[in-house]
C-alpha cells in the first residue's frame, strides 16, 4: 500500500451527475479535487431526463447551459387523458419568476455527464475502476483508502470528502447517518421508439384502470420513455409492449396505439428517504447519497446538482482560508430543509399519478377534469405545478448566514419593500428597452455586492457609497462590487471615480424600485445567486460586522 501526501484538497466519490458538478464548481473555484468510480466507464444507460428551470440557471453560472440545451427537448405542458378524452393540459410555464429558462427541458442524464466531463477534461480526470474502501477523519482531514481495478490499494490523505456515491453511497453508511424514509410502489419503465402523432413539447399522462401510463419525450427521433405505475410480473420485451399498448389505448382513442418492444426496460421499487444532516466533521453527503425521490416529478439529479452548487463555494472559501470553517454549517442547515420540501412535493406527484381504487381514479379525473374547465383554478394548478416542479420557489430566508439591516424611517425591519435576504435573485430586466439582464452583472464565482446610489440620493449619500464601493474593491479574495446609480447626474459623478469598478445607470429606477432602494443600499448576492444580506441605508460598518460574524470571513481578508 502507498501513502499519497496531503496535496488534494477534496476527493470526490462518485461520478455521477453531481459528483461532476462538484469537480467542476471546485475547479472553477481554484480548488483541487480528485474525483473517483467504482466503474469501469460512464453510465450508457441514461436515468433522469428532466431538467429543470433553476438547474438550468446553474448550469448558465457554470457556463455550460449552452452545450447542455444543444440537445435538448424544451417541454411545455403535461396533457392527460382518462376515459377517452382528453382531461386537462397544465403549462410549465415559469415567466413569472423572471427566468431566462421559462419552460423545463428534456435530455438524457447521460447527456449532462458527459458536457461536465468534456469541460473537467483539460484539467482533472475521472479516476474509473477506483474504490473508496474506507475512511477515517481526524481534526485536519480524511485519511482515504482506495483499491484499484487490479487490487492494488492506495492511501490518500486529503482535507475534505465529498460523498456522490449514489444511494447506496458507502460514505452515507460510514457515517452512521441515517436514511429516513420509506420504499413504496414498484414501477416499470421502458425506453421506446413511437410512431404516433402525439407533440413532442409536453409529457402525457395515460391514467387507465390499469395502471397510470406516462409517456416523456428523449429530444432525439422517435424515442420515448414511459412508465407504468402498475408493474406487472412479466418483463420480457413481448409483454412489457403488450402493457403498455394496453394501458395507453384504454383511454386515449384518437389513433391507433402500437407500443414496440423496448430499447431498454427496468423495473424499480420507488425509495422516499433523506438523511437529517449532509455534513458530519470534514465529510459531506451529497444528492442521491443524500436523498433519494420518487422519479415522478423528476427531482433527484436536479437537486443533487444544486446540492454541489451552494457546496461549492463555501468550501472554496474555507479552504481558499478566506472564511472559517463555521461557513459549511451551512450546507447542512440550507440543503436539508430543501431535500424535505423536494421529497414531499415528489410524494405528491407519485400519490396523483398512482393506482388508486376505481372510486379514487374516478374521483381524481372529475378534479382534473374541473381544473381543466375552469380557467381560475388552471392558473392556480399552473402556478402550483411550476412552483413546485422548477426549483425557482426555493429559498434559503431560515438560513443562519443569510441576515439584513434594513432601517425603513427609523425602525429595523423585515419584509418593508425590496426584495428579501434569502430569496433567490431573479433575473430583472432594465434599461433603455428592457434588453439589459440582471444576471450579467453577477460575477461567475465571487459574491457581488451591488451597490445602489438611492432614488433620493445626495451629495452626501454618493460620498457613502463611494466609501463602501472602495471598501468593497479591497476585498477581492471574495467580493466584486457593482455601483448603480439612479440617473445620468449621479451617475456621472459615481463614474468618473469608479475606475474599473462595474458602474452602471439605472435610467428609469427599475432596479432601484425592485430592490426598494431609496436610500443608498447594498445587496449581497451570493456565488449561488441568491441574497445573502441586504443593508439600507448601507454603510461598511455593518457589511463588515456581517461578513465577519454572520458569514465568517477571516478578519486578516478584511482589509
Ligand atoms: C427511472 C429514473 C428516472 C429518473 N428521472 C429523473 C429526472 O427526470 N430528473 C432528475 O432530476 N432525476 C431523475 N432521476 C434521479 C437521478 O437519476 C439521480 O438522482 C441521479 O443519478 C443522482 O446522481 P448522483 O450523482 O447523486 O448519484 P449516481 O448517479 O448514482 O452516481 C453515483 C456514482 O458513485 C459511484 N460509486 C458508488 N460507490 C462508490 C465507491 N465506494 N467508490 C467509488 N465510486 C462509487 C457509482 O459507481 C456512481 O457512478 C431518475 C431516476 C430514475 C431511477
Amino acid at each position: 500500500m502507498s501513502l499519497s501526501q496531503k496535496n488534494t484538497d477534496v476527493l470526490i466519490v462518485g461520478a455521477g451527475p453531481v459528483g461532476l458538478s462538484l469537480a467542476y464548481e471546485l475547479h472553477r473555484h481554484g480548488v483541487s479535487c480528485r474525483i473517483i468510480d467504482q466503474k469501469m466507464a460512464p453510465s450508457e444507460t441514461s436515468r433522469a431526463l428532466g431538467v429543470f428551470n433553476r438547474t438550468l440557471e446553474v448550469f448558465e453560472r457554470m457556463g455550460i447551459a449552452q452545450e447542455i440545451t444543444a440537445k435538448t427537448q424544451p417541454v411545455h405542458f403535461l396533457n392527460v387523458y382518462a376515459r377517452g378524452e382528453h382531461l386537462m393540459q397544465v403549462s410549465f410555464e415559469s415567466r413569472a419568476f423572471e427566468t431566462p429558462f421559462t419552460y423545463p427541458v428534456f435530455c438524457p442524464q447521460t447527456h449532462v455527464e458527459e458536457v461536465l466531463r468534456n469541460r473537467l477534461a483539460t484539467d482533472i480526470h475521472v479516476e474509473w475502476g477506483v474504490t473508496l474502501e474506507a475512511f477515517e477523519q481526524d481534526a485536519t482531514g480524511v485519511t482515504v483508502q482506495l483499491r484499484d481495478t487490479r487490487g492494488d490499494t492506495s492511501e490518500l490523505r486529503v482535507s475534505w470528502l465529498a460523498g456522490c456515491d449514489g444511494g447506496h453511497s458507502k460514505v452515507r453508511k460510514d457515517l452512521h447517518l441515517p436514511f429516513t424514509g420509506n420504499s413504496s410502489e414498484t414501477w416499470l419503465i421502458a425506453d421506446v421508439e413511437l410512431d404516433w402523432s402525439l407533440a413532442k413539447d409536453s409529457v402525457y399522462g395515460f391514467f387507465s384502470p390499469l395502471g397510470t401510463v406516462m409517456a416523456y419525450p428523449f429530444p432525439e427521433g422517435k424515442r420515448w420513455r414511459l412508465l407504468n405505475t402498475a408493474a406487472r410480473e412479466q418483463t420480457d420485451p413481448a409483454s412489457v409492449a403488450q402493457q403498455f399498448t394496453h394501458a395507453i389505448a384504454s383511454v386515449y382513442h384518437e389513433e391507433p396505439v402500437h407500443v414496440p418492444e423496448p430499447l431498454w426496460t427496468s423495473v424499480f421499487t420507488i425509495q422516499q428517504r433523506h438523511v437529517p444532516m449532509m455534513r458530519v466533521g470534514h465529510c459531506f453527503v451529497l444528492g442521491d447519497a443524500a436523498h433519494v425521490h420518487s422519479p415522478a416529478s423528476g427531482q433527484g439529479m436536479n437537486t443533487g446538482i444544486q446540492d454541489a452548487f451552494n457546496l461549492a463555494w463555501k468550501l472554496a472559501l474555507v479552504a481558499r482560508n478566506v472564511a472559517e470553517e463555521s461557513l459549511l454549517d451551512s450546507y447542512t442547515a440550507e440543503r436539508t430543509p430543501i431535500a424535505t420540501t423536494v421529497l414531499r412535493g415528489a410524494k405528491g406527484f407519485t400519490l396523483a399519478i398512482g393506482n388508486p381504487t376505481l372510486t379514487m381514479q374516478y374521483v381524481r379525473n372529475i378534479i382534473m377534469k374541473s381544473f381543466f374547465l375552469l380557467k381560475p383554478l388552471r392558473s392556480v394548478l399552473n402556478g402550483q405545478v411550476s412552483k413546485v416542479l422548477s426549483g425557482l420557489s426555493l429559498s434559503y430566508k431560515q438560513s443562519q448566514i443569510v441576515t439584513e439591516d434594513w432601517r425603513v424611517e427609523g425602525i429595523n425591519t423585515r419584509n418593508m419593500g425590496g426584495l428579501l435576504s434569502g430569496e433567490r435573485l431573479p433575473d430583472i430586466h432594465y434599461g433603455f428597452d428592457n434588453t439589459a439582464r440582471l444576471y450579467n452583472l453577477l460575477h461567475s464565482t465571487d459574491h457581488t455586492v451591488l451597490l445602489f446610489a438611492g432614488l433620493q440620493s445626495d451629495e452626501t449619500d454618493l460620498l457613502r457609497i463611494r466609501e463602501l464601493a472602495e471598501y468593497s474593491a479591497q476585498q477581492q479574495k471574495w467580493l466584486r462590487p457593482v455601483l448603480i446609480a439612479p440617473n445620468p447626474e449621479s451617475y456621472d459623478s459615481l463614474k468618473e471615480w469608479s475606475g474599473t469598478t462595474t458602474c452602471i445607470l439605472d435610467q428609469y429606477g427599475t432596479l432601484h424600485h425592485r430592490f426598494g432602494a431609496e436610500k443608498q443600499t447594498l445587496y449581497l448576492i451570493r456565488p449561488d445567486g441568491y441574497i445573502g444580506y441586504r443593508n439600507q441605508p448601507a454603510t461598511p460598518g455593518n457589511f463588515e460586522s456581517y461578513a465577519k460574524h454572520v458569514l465568517g470571513i477571516r478578519a486578516t481578508v478584511l482589509v
